[in-house]
């Protein structure tokens, strides 16, 4: 085997591995909260909400949010497709 097929297998490995976590687990820790939801603030160190993900504790990975928006434009196209045949 040569390098450039391990370097290509190692990818495509990667790959299949990130996509079938999107799949089985789309939501990950919030990065900015750590996954406590809250964040002191800088000045006075008070305890508020995490604003990136609003105390949900969770974010949506970026894999998945980029198949959400390629699913949702798809989807959009069908019906858009299906209104303009239907008003015939
Ligand atoms: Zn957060």
């Amino acid at each position: 085997m040569t390098p450039e097929v391990i370097v290509t297998l190692t990818l495509i490995a990667a790959t299949f591995v990130y996509v079938l976590l999107c799949w089985i687990l789309p939501f990950a820790r919030c990065r900015a909260c750590h996954g406590t939801g809250i964040r002191r603030t800088i000045l006075l160190r008070r305890v508020t909400i995490c604003r990136r993900c609003k105390g949900a504790r969770m974010r949506l990975r970026i894999g998945r949010r980029v198949y959400n928006a390629f699913h949702n434009a798809n989807t959009e196209a069908a019906r858009a497709a299906r209104a303009k045949g239907g008003a015939r």
